[in-house]
């Protein structure tokens, strides 16, 4: 059946593979956004397609999201907040728009009685680093004035309103704790180590490496995720649940600036940097994060497709071409 979906973050990495593969299936989507990390640059290879409306605009406007609310059938709320680096640079806008931008976009779904997928995060574990981590697990959190601890509080918070507005009122709301998901189009802003060491091994440059390089993460492609979010969209089944999507293949961060430069066929070096000179004094990092992704199997089929060496060598591609690109321009 067509429907018209209501995507906010619909010009962000993920946002706008989700709008891409929605329009895809023929249906109408409205993606809204208010570019401060989305770019409009995202869908540009979509402007041609008649379904695609582009609203530019804030979830912290609540006359704007009711309106859009109303003209659409269903809403996918990605709108956020998101990167280790941005949270930890200006963690009172993240905070902020993480809680009251989400809070107005439930309200509103609520008001209209619309199905609400919610993005949220692995950072919901905190530094549990329990493997793997299944979304029954406890949250283990520091101090609220880490900004990181922050960030999985405001997550939480949409999480608890979402369930609240299910369980009270009868909400259609289901969410989803992305894990570290990587592919193209993902700026390397905001502290997103695949396409950053891509960038640095195709530019000849060190390969920063935060810590010992011990950390371990699970990188998923994010047609992978597109294709899990699609499979609990309107899935009257995963109503009212909570579902870990993210790939299962663990790399320490260290083995994976390996394989960037072998990969590249870089003769960049790999350099070790203290976590006091990448992040602000008091970051903690994760030392482990693996997710059972068991839940959504068991409802939908869904499991990864595409490997850790598929996801690497699209990555360094485009940050070939990239640099290809702006060496060309600067001719
Ligand atoms: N990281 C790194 N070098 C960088 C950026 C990140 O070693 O240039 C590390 C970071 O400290 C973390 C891992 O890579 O241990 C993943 O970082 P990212 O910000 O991509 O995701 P998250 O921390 O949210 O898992």
């Amino acid at each position: 059946m067509r429907r018209t979906y209501l995507v906010t973050g619909g010009a962000g990495f993920i946002g706008s593979h989700l709008v891409e593969a929605l329009l895809g299936q023929g249906h109408q989507v409205v993606a809204f956004d208010n570019l401060s990390t989305g770019r409009l640059r995202n869908l540009d290879h979509l402007g041609h397609d008649p379904g695609l409306r582009f609203v530019q605009g804030s979830v912290l406007d609540e006359l704007a999201v009711d309106e859009l609310m109303h003209a659409c059938d269903s809403v996918i709320h990605l709108a956020a907040a998101v990167g280790v680096k941005l949270i930890v640079d200006e963690p009172l806008r993240s905070f902020t728009t993480n809680i009251r931008g989400s809070e107005i976009v439930i309200e509103s779904a609520f008001r209209h009685r619309r199905p609400i997928l919610l993005a949220s995060t692995s950072e919901i574990y905190g530094k549990n680093s329990d493997v793997p981590l299944r979304e029954t697990d406890d949250r283990i959190l520091g101090p609220t004035t880490t900004a990181r601890w922050a960030y999985s509080t405001a997550k939480a918070v949409d999480e608890i309103l979402a369930y609240a507005y299910h369980r009270e009122r009868g909400l259609p709301t289901t969410v989803v704790r992305l894990f570290n998901t990587v592919g193209p189009r993902q700026s390397p802003a905001y502290g997103m180590v695949v396409p950053r060491l891509a960038r640095q091994a195709v530019a000849g440059a060190p390969l920063t490496v935060y810590g010992d390089g011990t950390q371990s993460r699970c990188f998923c492609h994010v047609s992978d995720v597109v294709d899990a979010l699609l499979g609990l969209l309107d899935n009257p089944d995963a109503v009212g649940g909570v579902f870990n999507v993210g790939s299962t293949e663990e790399v320490t961060i260290y083995a994976l600036a390996e394989r960037i430069v072998q990969r590249a066929g870089s003769s960049s070096p790999i350099r070790l940097v203290p976590y006091d000179h990448a992040y602000p004094f008091g970051f903690e990092d994760m030392k482990r994060r693996l997710p059972s992704i068991d839940r959504i199997r068991n409802l939908t089929g869904w499991h990864p497709t595409r490997t850790l060496d598929d996801i690497l060598a699209e990555t360094i591609a485009e940050a070939a071409a990239e640099r290809a690109a702006s060496v060309a321009g600067t001719i």
